[in-house]
């Protein structure tokens, strides 16, 4: 497998968040040829949308994802129509941002209002997930607006996502209909043992004919120890993860997108220049992904 163009690299602003503000981040894209981006909701409120629109605009960058809306579990509806309505609003700000794509982190177990975990049912979270998705694909599929799933890594199951497989991702799908697809990130997938199965399957759709269900890839490496369970996340070429056999996945599943870096890092890449993380990144998504 060859190298990937390398105008398929886009850049999660997460991964120089601690150096840089995101028009110090677009900046950065503009001077080391990075042609895509995907910021997050607090620095683009943090910088203003309209201004943050422009400028992405202006530097003709490619948005591969609006991190992030979701978090559906609650355990009162005051907080479940808060989480409603925030999300529509993350909606109009992806579309502002011709974004490709909203993309969900769905929550773990429900919360209470003061946001701390107030249950122990997972099932139920898991069917508020379904319903949230579906409620607000009522607002974003008529508006064009994609909605990604990104399955996370089990360790996040109470926290952060009870939706931990590209299995259960698909099968939602199934479920909602048109308007929602996935993000394939690749740290917290790559250790599935169906991972190819049910890429394939999201290429085709539930019936092996419908459109590609692949929104998103996001890439990193998967350190061995890991020392965080949430900002120990490798450059690619550090870790354990085969990530030109995912790609080769993704690409025989048709994924024609951008390939985004996501990188949370406390005690390595955001402690370092925001340039150097930058250049890194190019060097090794030519050479280790
Ligand atoms: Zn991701």
């Amino acid at each position: 497998m060859g190298a990937p163009d390398e105008k398929l690299l886009s850049l999660n602003t997460a991964t120089v968040r601690q150096q840089w503000q995101l028009p110090d981040i677009i900046a950065g894209c503009a001077r080391h040829s990075i042609r895509g981006i995907a910021p997050w909701r607090d620095q683009v409120a943090a910088a203003g949308l309209k201004e943050v629109a422009a400028r992405i605009r202006d530097s003709e960058l490619t948005v591969t994802g609006y991190c992030r809306g979701g978090m559906f579990p609650a355990t009162d509806g005051a907080s479940r129509r808060a989480a409603r309505d925030d999300n529509k609003r993350a909606v109009d700000e992806a579309l502002t941002l011709s974004a490709q794509c909203l993309v969900l982190v769905v929550g773990g177990l429900p919360k209470n209002r003061e946001g701390r975990i107030d249950s122990k049912d997972l099932l139920g979270a898991r069917e508020m997930v379904r319903d949230g998705i579906g409620e607000l694909l009522e607002y974003a599929r008529p508006a064009g607006m994609p909605l990604a799933i990104e399955p996370l890594h089990p360790m996040y199951a109470a926290d952060r996502a009870c939706v931990n497989t590209m299995e259960h991702a698909n099968d939602l799908c199934d479920e909602l209909g048109a308007g929602v697809g996935i993000a394939v990130d690749a740290y917290h997938v790559w250790w599935d043992p169906h991972l190819k199965r049910e890429i394939e399957r999201a290429a085709g759709g539930a019936s092996g004919k419908g459109t590609s269900r692949l929104l998103a890839y996001h890439i990193c490496d998967w350190l061995v120890p890991t020392t965080d369970l949430l900002t120990d996340r490798g450059m690619m070429g550090d870790g354990v993860i085969d990530l030109p056999l995912l790609r080769s996945w993704m690409d025989g599943g048709g994924y024609r997108g951008m390939h985004e870096v996501e990188i949370f890092s406390a005690n390595n890449w955001w402690k370092r220049d925001p340039d150097e993380v930058l250049a890194t990144c190019k060097v090794r998504h030519r050479d280790c992904s």
